[in-house]
């Protein structure tokens, strides 16, 4: 198992830059995501590292290897995409059998040997190796899905045609691990499921995986660490709870998690506390920051939202509820605060009324979750 290590990579595709000096060290045996919205340069990235991809400037190792100049083949990664790729007119065992075969075939003649190979799998002749027999068998067998080995992929439901494709890069015994959003034709409750038994297939292995996602619960909820991208650039590296507890710009606090995010002004500290000027009200904060512009960076569940006034919070503020939403285990309100609408989450108990609109409220936030960027 290796760790992988990017090195001021860049990629131009005809003098349009789409990755800039991306750098990343991820650890061997770690679960890391590569989050940011549709375009950001994950896939890119991630054909770099699989070798699809040639960069344009920069290091790629592979434990101590520099792997720039090697093929895909070469570089021991096993790939899951988002489509699968499978090939549908071959069944669940020749998809997973394929790759090892063709690997087996290296040598003189290739392609004759791949012609015949191909051949015989079309008349259902071909008889595999004990040994690759045997390993296609025992990963069929991980993944669940032996009963379904002689199957075409296309007779397969999409969570079972996820497996194939993991299971097929499972087979190769790959160092690394790399998956491109292999979840997002799934449906919701499916891809909750699959989230668990890839982190449970992972944590098994012990493999280092690279898992590109533009959803942020699907990466806070499996990663060990997490690097949010943004328009080719890496722009923070850290544990779920860091991005979410630490986020360092106003785009990272929008995008891992539901952020309320207003512009202020610093005043002079009180009593050990920053002031912020937002709007005709003022907000304290631990936090500090050393400009006058800042962002105030408040979670939805820091908002406390009450009946009357408590001394409890620093921060008090009168609010008018605009919306309520039900949403299982909690209640979202949209306040409305001065010119601000601030969104605040409340543990939904049940027997209790949820707050109807035009109800008003009193809001307290405690100063250390206040976040100033
Ligand atoms: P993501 O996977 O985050 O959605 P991609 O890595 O696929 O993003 O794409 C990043 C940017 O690079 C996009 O603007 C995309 O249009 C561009 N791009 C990707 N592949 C190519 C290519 N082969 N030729 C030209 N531009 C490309
Ligand atoms: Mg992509």
């Amino acid at each position: 198992m290796g760790s992988v290590v990017v090195e001021k990579l860049t990629k131009d595709f005809s003098g349009v830059t789409v990755l800039q000096n991306i750098n990343l060290d991820i650890k061997e045996g770690e679960f890391f995501a590569l989050l940011g919205p549709s375009g950001c340069g994950k896939t890119t990235t991630m054909r770099c590292i699989a070798g699809f991809e040639k960069p344009t400037s920069g290091v790629i190792r592979i434990g101590e290897k520099v792997i720039n100049g090697l093929t895909p083949n070469q570089r021991n990664c096993g790939m899951v995409f988002q489509s699968y790729a499978l090939f549908p007119h071959m069944n669940v065992f020749d998809n997973v059998a394929y790759s090892l075969n063709v690997k087996r075939l290296k040598g003189s003649n290739v392609l004759k040997k791949m012609a015949t190979y191909t051949r015989m799998l079309n008349s259902r002749l071909v008889k595999y190796p004990k040994d690759i027999e045997k390993k296609v068998r025992d990963i069929l067998e991980y993944v669940e899905l032996t009963e379904h080995a002689k199957k075409l992929t296309s007779a397969l439901s999409g969570g079972q045609q996820q497996r194939v494709a993991l299971a097929r890069a499972l087979v190769m015994e790959p160092e690394v691990l790399l998956m491109d959003e292999p979840l997002s034709n799934l449906d919701q409750k499916l891809r909750h499921t699959m989230r668990n038994t890839i982190r449970k297939i992972q944590q098994d292995l012990k493999i280092t995986t690279i898992f590109v996602t533009h959803d942020q619960e699907e990466a806070m909820s499996m990663a060990d660490r997490v690097a949010v991208m943004n328009e080719g650039e890496i722009l923070q590296i850290g544990t779920p709870t860091d991005l979410y507890s630490n986020p360092r710009t106003p785009f990272i606090a929008d995008f891992v998690g539901t952020s309320n995010i207003i512009p202020g002004e610093m005043l002079d500290p009180e009593d050990g506390l920053s002031v912020i000027q937002i709007g005709n009200q003022v907000v304290k904060s631990v936090s500090t920051a050393d400009k006058k512009a800042v962002q105030v960076i408040i979670r939805p569940e820091n908002i406390n939202v009450l009946k009357e006034e408590s001394k409890e919070y620093d921060n008090s503020f009168e609010g008018e509820i605009l919306f309520a939403t039900y949403l299982g285990s909690i209640v979202r309100y949209d306040i409305k605060v001065g010119d601000y609408t601030l969104t605040a989450d409340t543990t939904y108990e049940s027997g209790k009324n949820i707050l109807k609109a035009g109800t008003s409220v009193k809001l307290g936030v405690s100063p250390e979750r206040v976040l100033l960027i």
